[in-house]
C-alpha cells in the first residue's frame, strides 16, 4: 500500500466509525489528515454520502488549498481545516461534524467549562463558542484562526457544529465523543436551573498541563505517551 492509500483508508474508516455513531449525519460535516511529506492534508469531498465513500473519493490539497490528488470536488470547508493546520503544529487530524449535544450549546450561548477531568485532560480547559460566519468564507475562517491559538482541542461553531482535533484520528474521534457526552451532561444540568458545579481551578490546571506536553511532544516530532 503506498503511503496517500494509507492516508485514504484512514479518512474512510474514520467516516464509517463516525457515521455509525452517530456523529455524521447524511453529508454534513468533514474529516480530515495532515499530510506533512507534502505540505497538506487529505480530506473528504464535498456533498458526498459517507456511506458509499471509498478511498478514491478522499482528496488531497497543499494548505494553499490547490488540489494535489482527487477526482471529487473536495469539502467546501477544506479552508477551515487549512486554517487549522497552518495556526496549530500539534494538531494531525481535524473533525468537524454537526453533532445534535454540543450543536445545541451552541443556540444557547453556552460554552463548557471544566465539567469532568477527563474533559480538561482532552479538550482543555473549556470548549469555547466560536462566533457566526458562513461556511466557507474567509471570515469564518478568520473567526477560528484567531480562537484556537488557545491550544484547546474542541470548539462549538455558533449556529453550525463542532471541531474536534487530534495528534491522530483515533484522538480525534475519542475527543468527538468526550465532547457529546460532555454537552449532553451540561444540557441536562442546564435544565434542572440548579447551579452546575466545576472541577477544582488546579485539577483543571495539571489536567490541561498535560495535554500540552503531549502537544509540544508531537511539536517536536516525538511519540505521544499514551
Ligand atoms: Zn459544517
Amino acid at each position: 500500500m503506498d503511503q496517500l492509500e494509507a492516508y485514504k483508508q484512514q479518512i474512510v474508516t474514520a467516516c464509517r466509525i463516525l457515521v455509525e455513531r452517530g456523529y455524521l449525519m447524511a453529508t454534513g460535516g468533514n474529516v480530515s489528515l495532515r499530510v506533512a511529506e507534502r505540505n497538506g492534508f487529505a480530506i473528504t469531498p464535498s456533498n458526498y454520502d459517507y456511506s458509499k465513500m471509498t478511498s478514491d473519493d478522499v482528496c488531497f490539497l497543499d494548505l494553499d488549498l490547490n488540489p494535489l490528488v482527487g477526482q471529487r470536488t473536495p469539502s467546501i470547508e477544506s479552508s477551515l481545516h487549512a486554517t487549522v493546520y497552518q495556526t496549530r503544529p500539534d494538531v494531525n487530524a481535524v473533525v468537524h461534524t454537526h453533532q445534535v449535544y454540543a450543536s445545541a450549546l451552541a443556540l444557547i450561548d453556552a460554552p463548557i467549562p471544566a465539567l469532568f477531568d477527563e474533559q480538561a485532560r482532552f479538550l482543555g480547559r473549556a470548549v469555547e463558542i466560536i462566533p457566526y460566519a458562513p461556511s466557507g468564507t474567509g471570515f469564518l475562517k478568520k473567526n477560528i484562526a484567531k480562537r484556537i491559538k488557545n491550544h484547546h482541542n474542541a470548539y462549538i461553531l455558533q449556529n453550525h457544529g463542532v471541531l474536534c482535533f487530534g495528534p491522530d484520528m483515533e484522538r480525534a474521534i475519542h475527543n468527538v465523543e468526550i465532547l457529546e457526552k460532555c454537552s449532553l451532561a451540561y444540557l441536562l444540568a442546564l435544565c434542572t436551573e440548579r447551579k452546575v458545579t466545576k472541577i477544582p481551578l488546579v485539577v483543571r490546571e495539571i489536567a490541561f498541563n498535560k495535554l500540552r506536553q503531549d502537544q509540544k511532544k508531537v511539536e517536536r516530532g516525538e511519540e505521544e505517551d499514551r
